[in-house]
């Protein structure tokens, strides 16, 4: 039984945006009033900036996922700046023709790779947070983050935008995503909550960060995907409010 006031939140953030069929995907999250963050890849808003102006006038915050999609942890400490540095002028700048005011900066690592991942580069991670920091990032602002995984990993302390449940749609056409050959495989693993994974999205507690993909590949799945996630005992709520904005 649902309790009112116990209720989960979600957020829904895309990731790799903006593809070429952003447009067929924003119709979609219209049709369902979903509002999103949309990471975006610096060398995409290059390409298709009209498109991410679109998202946002569709009440969408854009958000940065670096230039090139480059694990930081491959990266030197000044490449990685450089990599958040470019993408954030594309984005201020889109957001100065849209006449729409930036909500906030958002920040997530291509893959989610934080730096940690190069036991060499002992302080790198936290070198990193100091960078996201200086630009003036925020993290979530969510009042029950409890996700296993989520605690586990520290990500409630770090400014970047983890995430609690990734879809991992991608698997249908990425060969090294292994048990996840077709889109069965993908709803299957999206019913079966494993905690130890921090796979809490049925039946936990805590509240959602989603994450879902706009790869073209996996645009005919995408309206199917969003039934599934609106199904589970979450209320999907606009980003904006939910965004620890500091006052600097
Ligand atoms: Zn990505």
């Amino acid at each position: 039984m649902e309790s009112v006031n116990q209720q989960r939140l979600a957020i829904l953030t895309i990731d790799d945006s903006p593809s070429v069929d952003l447009q067929i995907r924003l119709k979609h999250l219209k049709e369902r009033s979903l509002t999103a963050i949309l990471f975006c890849r610096g060398d995409y808003l290059e390409k298709r900036p009209e498109l991410a102006l679109q998202a946002i006038h569709e009440k969408h915050i854009i958000g940065n996922h670096a230039f090139s999609h480059t694990p930081f942890s491959n990266l030197t400490l000044a490449e990685g700046e450089k990599e958040i540095s470019k993408t954030e002028q594309i984005i201020d700048r889109i957001y100065e023709q849209s006449d729409i005011r930036r909500p906030a900066k958002v920040f997530r690592f291509p893959y989610g790779d934080k730096g940690n991942r190069d036991p060499t580069h002992s302080t790198r991670a936290e070198d990193l947070q100091k960078i996201l920091k200086e630009f003036g990032f925020s993290p979530p602002k969510l009042p029950n983050l409890t996700n296993s995984h989520y605690q586990s990993i520290n990500a409630h302390k770090d400014l970047d935008w983890f995430w609690t449940f990734d879809a991992m749609e991608y698997g249908i056409y990425r060969e090294w995503a292994k048990d996840l050959h077709t889109i069965d495989d993908v709803y299957n693993r999206m019913n079966t909550d494993s905690p130890d994974k921090g796979i809490e999205i049925n039946n936990g507690t805590s509240d959602e960060i989603i994450l879902i993909h706009d790869h073209s590949e996996t645009t005919d799945v995408f309206p199917d995907i969003l039934d599934r996630l609106l199904q589970k005992n979450c209320k999907f709520v606009s980003p904006e409010g939910h965004i620890d904005i500091f006052i600097q």
